[in-house]
């Protein structure tokens, strides 16, 4: 009986601050299984980002005309930039057998679930919005107009929750991680069935 099968595409979405990145660097850091698909952006770096490890850094035209190719799996306009998912990368990674881990905001994440239905959706929920305020400041990257739109996008990300398989709060980095990889392993054995 060979059970060798396509991976899995996780998709993790979650309002800006709610510690998604952090969540995924712990993931990481224990399944060697997992990969993950780098987006392309028109944002400016942060300090300390690099170009190809943290996103493909492109400008406005390069990014439209990867569009107008169709070679994203899907993209969004968010907080003035966008940000999209490279295709080929996820296709060819899932046909390899490794899972694909996606961390997108929630309009990419509905196109996601219109082309890939067997995609595992998660929401990374904050415990409150004053808690996810208190985040976002204390990470110290954006300015004043870039954490009201970051807090509108939260009002409205928060009330797609619903469309997820899956609500993981994230009251605790570690607690976090645990659910999440509990949820691949349960989807993992899910779909082991022949
Ligand atoms: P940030 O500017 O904080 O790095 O990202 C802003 C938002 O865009 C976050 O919610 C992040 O998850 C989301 N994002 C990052 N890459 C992609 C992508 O490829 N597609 C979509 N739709 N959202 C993305």
């Amino acid at each position: 009986m060979n059970l060798k099968e396509r991976g899995l595409l996780l998709i993790l979405s979650g309002p800006s601050g709610v510690g998604k990145g952090t969540v995924r660097k712990a993931l990481f850091e224990k399944n060697t299984n997992l990969s993950y698909s780098i987006s392309m952006t028109t944002r400016v770096p942060r300090p300390g980002e690099k170009d190809g490890v943290d996103y493909f850094f492109k400008s406005r035209e390069e990014f439209e005309a990867l569009i107008a190719k169709g070679r994203l799996l899907e993209w969004a306009e968010y907080a003035g930039n966008y940000y999209g998912t490279p295709l080929d990368y996820v296709e060819e990674t899932l046909e390899k057998g490794k899972d694909v881990f996606l961390e997108i905001e929630v309009k990419g994440a509905m196109q996601v679930k219109q082309a890939f239905a067997h995609g595992v959706f998660l929401f990374l929920a904050p415990p409150s919005l004053a808690e996810l305020r208190t985040r976002i400041l204390g990470r110290g990257t954006e300015d004043e107009s870039s954490i009201q739109r970051r807090l509108e996008a939260a009002r409205e990300e928060i009330e797609l929750m619903n469309h997820y398989d899956y609500v993981v709060v994230n009251d605790d980095i570690d607690a976090a991680r645990e659910r999440v990889e509990a949820i691949v392993v349960a989807e993992h054995c899910k779909r082991s069935r022949v």
